[in-house]
C-alpha cells in the first residue's frame, strides 16, 4: 500500500499571487471560472474529484439517472488552464498566522484563501441515526441509497414473513425540504409505474412512503401557496405526510418518533438538516450557527485574506438578516463576485459589495407536477412549473455531455416512465447488519 508520506501537494511556485480554494462545489468552481489565469495561480483542494449537480441527486438514488450524468471531473472543467492545480485531498486545518492550509498529505501557503466547503448532514448529535440512516449529500450517498432500495425490493420478494416484508417495503424520509419532497415524489412514481412490472409477485399496496418533518408544512423555504400545492400533489401520489413530527431514535429497523409512534423500516433517509463543513484553525468568534461570518466582500470577520463563499458563508444584510439561503444561486453569485473583486484589487480599483439576486425557487413533485416561487412574490404550479424546472436544471447542468445525457433520459422517461439504472453494481453491505443477505448467491 502507498505510504502517505511519499505524497506531497507538489505545486510549483510562481510570482503570481496564489489563490487557494477549498472545495470544488458550486461556489468554488464558479470562482475559478471568473479568475483570469494571467493574474493568479489557482490551487483547488477538494475531497471529491468531481463537481456534482446536487439538485438531481435524488434521481440517481431512484434509478432515473446514472451517477456520471450529473457530475464532471474538476480537472476536465479547467483542462485549458496551465496555472490551475487541482489536488484531491481533504483539508484538515488552516493556520492564518502562517498563511498556510494543511491537508492529509502536506501544507500549502496562500496569498488569498477561499473556503467553499458547503455543508454536511446534521444529525443533531444523534450518533445512532448518523450510523444507521441514509444521507443524500454526495454521489456515493445516492448510489448507496439506490442499492439499498433495490436490495430491499429483492429481499422483499424472497420472504413470506409479512413483518419482514413490511420493514423492507416501508421507506421513511426525514425532512420535507426540497430533497425530501423530490425523493418522495420520485419513489411514489416508481412504485406506481416501475416496481409492479419488475416484481410481479409483490403487492406494492404494502409499500408505504412516509415523508416526515418537525415543522408544520412541506417545503418550508418556499411560499405557503407552493407548500400547499406540493402537499396536495404528494398526497395524490400516495405519499404519507406526517408533519410536526420529530424522529427520536432509529435502530436500523424501527423509527421511533418523539410522540411514541413507531414505523418499521430498513430505510430511513436523512434529509432533515445540514450544518456547515467548517475547518479547524479559525477563532470561534468567526463562526455563527456553523457558518463563517463574512462582510459584504465575503471576507471572514477579522481577516483580510481569508474568504468564505456559498453555504458555509453567513452574510447578514438588511434584506437577509439570517444570511442567504443555502442553495446554489448565492454560492454561484458569491463565487463570481469575489473573483471580480480580486481582479479589481489587482487593478487598484475599489471592491464592490455583494448584492444577491434572488431568481426564485423551484421544486419538482413528479411528472408534470412542480412548484415555483418567482421574484415578486408570484408562485406557479403544475405543468408550467414542471417545464420551468426542466429548463432551469438543463441550463445549469455543467458540460454538454451531461446536458445531452440528462435531456435524452428525461425525454425517454416522459414517454415510457422507464428508468434504466435499476442495477445493483456493488451490493450495499451495512456494517451494522446482523445478517448479511448474499443476494448474488440467492437461488443457488
Ligand atoms: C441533495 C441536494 C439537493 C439540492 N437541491 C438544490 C436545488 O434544487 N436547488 C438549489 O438551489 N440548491 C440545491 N441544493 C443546495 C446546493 O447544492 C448548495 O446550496 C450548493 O451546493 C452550495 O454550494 P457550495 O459551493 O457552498 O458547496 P458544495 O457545492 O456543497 O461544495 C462543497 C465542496 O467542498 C468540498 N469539501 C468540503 N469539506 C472539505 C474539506 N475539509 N477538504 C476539502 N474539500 C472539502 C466538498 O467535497 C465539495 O466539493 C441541494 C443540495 C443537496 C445536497
Amino acid at each position: 500500500m502507498l505510504e502517505m508520506n511519499k505524497l506531497s501537494l507538489n505545486i510549483p511556485d510562481t510570482i503570481k499571487p496564489r489563490v487557494v480554494v477549498i472545495g470544488g462545489g458550486f461556489g468554488g468552481v464558479n470562482l475559478v471560472k471568473y479568475l483570469p489565469e494571467q493574474d493568479f495561480q489557482v490551487v483547488m483542494l477538494s475531497k471529491q474529484n468531481y463537481y456534482g449537480f446536487w439538485p438531481l441527486l435524488y434521481q440517481v438514488a431512484t434509478a432515473g439517472l446514472e451517477p456520471e450524468s450529473i457530475a464532471e471531473p474538476i480537472r476536465k472543467l479547467f483542462d485549458d488552464r496551465k496555472d490551475f492545480h487541482f489536488r484531491f485531498v481533504r483539508v484538515t486545518d488552516i493556520d492564518p498566522v502562517g498563511k498556510t492550509v494543511n491537508t492529509l498529505i502536506g501544507s500549502i501557503k496562500y496569498d488569498y484563501l477561499v473556503i467553499a466547503t458547503g455543508t454536511q448532514s446534521n444529525y443533531f448529535g444523534n450518533k445512532q441515526i448518523e450510523q444507521k440512516s441514509f444521507p443524500l449529500k454526495q454521489l456515493s450517498d445516492a448510489v448507496n441509497l439506490r442499492s439499498q432500495l433495490l436490495q430491499s425490493f429483492e429481499q422483499a420478494s424472497m420472504t413470506r414473513d409479512k413483518q419482514t416484508r413490511q420493514g423492507l417495503l416501508n421507506i421513511v424520509i426525514a425532512g420535507a425540504g426540497p430533497t425530501g419532497v423530490e425523493l418522495a415524489g420520485s419513489l411514489a412514481e416508481m412504485r406506481q409505474h416501475i416496481l409492479p412490472k419488475d416484481y410481479p409477485g409483490l403487492d406494492f399496496s404494502e409499500m408505504n412512503i412516509y415523508l416526515v418533518d418537525g415543522l408544520d408544512r412541506v417545503l418550508p423555504p418556499l411560499s405557503p401557496a407552493s407548500s400547499k400545492r406540493a402537499h396536495q400533489d404528494l398526497e395524490k401520489l400516495g405519499v404519507n405526510i406526517k408533519l410536526n413530527k420529530l424522529v427520536s431514535t432509529y435502530d436500523g429497523e424501527v423509527v421511533t418518533f418523539k410522540d411514541g409512534e413507531q414505523i418499521l423500516t430498513q430505510t430511513l433517509v436523512w434529509a432533515a438538516g445540514v450544518t456547515g463543513a467548517t475547518i479547524e484553525g479559525l477563532p470561534a468568534s468567526s463562526l455563527e450557527r456553523g457558518r463563517y461570518l463574512v462582510n459584504a466582500y465575503n471576507q471572514i470577520a477579522g481577516f483580510e485574506d481569508i474568504f468564505a463563499i456559498g453555504d458555509i458563508a453567513l452574510m447578514k444584510t438588511d434584506k437577509w438578516p439570517k444570511g442567504h439561503p443555502q442553495v446554489a444561486q448565492p454560492a454561484l453569485q458569491q463565487g463570481a463576485h469575489l473573483a471580480k473583486n480580486l481582479v479589481r484589487q489587482r487593478k487598484g480599483e475599489a471592491w464592490k459589495d455583494f448584492d444577491y439576486f434572488d431568481k426564485g425557487s423551484l421544486a419538482i413533485v413528479g411528472r408534470a407536477r412542480a412548484v415555483a416561487d418567482l421574484p415578486g412574490n408570484k408562485s406557479l404550479g403544475g405543468f408550467i412549473a414542471w417545464v420551468a424546472w426542466l429548463f432551469v436544471h438543463i441550463y445549469y447542468l455543467i458540460g454538454f455531455r451531461s446536458k445531452l445525457i440528462v435531456l435524452s433520459n428525461w425525454v425517454y422517461r416522459l414517454f415510457t416512465y422507464e428508468r434504466g439504472t435499476r442495477i445493483i453494481i456493488r451490493p450495499l453491505v451495512r456494517h451494522d447488519s446482523k445478517e448479511v443477505v448474499e443476494l448474488q448467491s440467492a437461488g443457488k
